[in-house]
């Protein structure tokens, strides 16, 4: 048999991680001692009372079953009562809140909600590659919105065509911004309520990195008045917790979003692991300190980096949350030569920013996922190319 693969799945770019990770694996099986600043994963472990957590819940024959739905009431509390500490943002558990499979889950799923073949999806870039591939898959036509640095990574809604906008269903955000790492503050996303208002789509805000900073703590789109009336965040574990593995994260906002996206899911899959919530809930009800230590890792691995590179001559940017570094590359190369010659003659791996949007092209992303004596291996075998 051949398998004839379908034209929707034909028509994605290959995923820019699993290509990454291939050319790393290759390099590793020549014996080349690897540093990988490709992948956004961290490299520090969950925090001990959550991982006691899970392995607790793990033995309970209770949660051996499907869990199905919205998540564990005890989840759902969790999530709202969070959301009011750090935000001041007031969720009912009951409607408002529904759990995801990692929030790449409900990001992608996203779009076969409320998008019809034709739809517009606005989708700033560059930015997570899942956007696009989801928008793509649901039959939607993606309109990408450049995020440059004149206007501080910050989509602007005025350059959209006003047909374009019309036909839009939803608009992707993503702040604090992976690859950018730029942070979107209240006047930003005021405008964006009015907009989604008189335009009517749907505002999705994926907030996977709002507590990694290292300044002041960025806001939550749906602390804007009226936000909850047009749109929804998305949140996870993954990065505050270090639980990428666990799969633990949720959608918040809007209820009749929240409850469509959840009746798609329903069709899809069988819901969160509830050990898997179990746990979640001790990261989110039990003490933060973990968090504010993780920020400080974080940051200390910042200042080498970043301070390394100014010192080699190289443009970075000093991100003020996530753990991502946005570094113009040598003057003459573009993203792909400097990816690869980082590869080949320092064996470090860094991600090519035109891989996450047309508008990356220049630049290369680097993640903050090692510890400070690796970074600075990597600094002084960058100091060796020759460029
Ligand atoms: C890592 C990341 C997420 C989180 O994904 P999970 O599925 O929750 O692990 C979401 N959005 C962006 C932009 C990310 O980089």
């Amino acid at each position: 048999m051949k398998a004839k693969i379908s034209q929707r799945l034909e028509s994605l770019p290959p995923y820019l991680f699993v290509a990454i990770d291939e050319k790393k694996k290759a390099a590793l099986a020549r014996g080349a001692d690897i540093i990988s600043l490709g992948v956004g994963d961290p490299d520090l472990p969950t925090p001990p009372h959550i991982v006691a957590a899970g392995q607790k819940a793990l033995a309970v024959p209770a949660n051996h079953q499907y869990p199905f739905g919205a998540g564990l009431k005890t989840f759902r509390h969790a999530v709202a009562q969070w959301y009011k500490n750090r935000f001041n943002v007031v969720l009912d558990p009951d409607t408002e809140i529904h759990a995801l499979i990692g929030s790449k889950d409900g990001l992608t799923h996203f779009p076969l909600a409320f998008v019809n073949p034709g739809d517009a999806v606005l989708i700033p870039e560059p930015a997570y590659p899942a956007y696009n591939s989801a928008v793509l898959l649901a039959g939607g036509v993606p309109h990408f919105i450049p995020l440059l640095e004149k206007n501080d990574f910050l989509p602007q809604l005025e350059a959209i065509p006003k047909e374009v906008l019309r036909k839009a269903k939803i608009l992707y955000l993503n702040y604090p911004s992976n690859p950018l790492s730029a942070v979107a503050g209240r006047g930003f996303f005021e405008k964006v309520v009015a907009w989604a208002r008189g335009y009517d789509f749907i505002v999705a805000h994926d907030a996977a990195y709002s507590e990694i900073y290292f300044g002041e703590p960025p806001v939550s789109f749906l602390s804007i008045p009226g936000a909850k009336e047009i749109g929804v965040e998305f949140h996870s574990c993954s990065k505050t917790y270090n639980m990428t593995g666990w799969r633990a994260a949720w959608v918040c906002g809007n209820a009749e979003v929240v409850k469509a996206l959840g009746r798609l899911k329903d069709n899809y899959d069988s819901g969160v692991f509830q050990a898997v919530q179990e746990a979640a809930v001790a990261a989110l009800s039990g003490p933060q300190d973990c968090v504010a230590e993780m920020r400080r890792i974080y940051k200390e691995r910042r200042d080498v980096l970043v301070g390394g590179l100014r010192r080699l001559g190289w443009k970075v940017f000093e991100p003020p949350a996530t753990f991502y570094v946005w570094v113009h590359v040598p003057e003459g190369y573009s993203s792909a030569k400097t990816v690869e010659r980082l590869l080949d003659e320092a064996h470090i791996v860094a991600t090519p920013g035109n891989g996450l949007g047309p508008s990356g092209e220049g630049y290369v992303r680097l993640a903050l996922t090692v510890p400070v004596p690796r970074l600075r291996e990597a600094l002084s075998r960058i100091e060796k190319i020759k460029w």
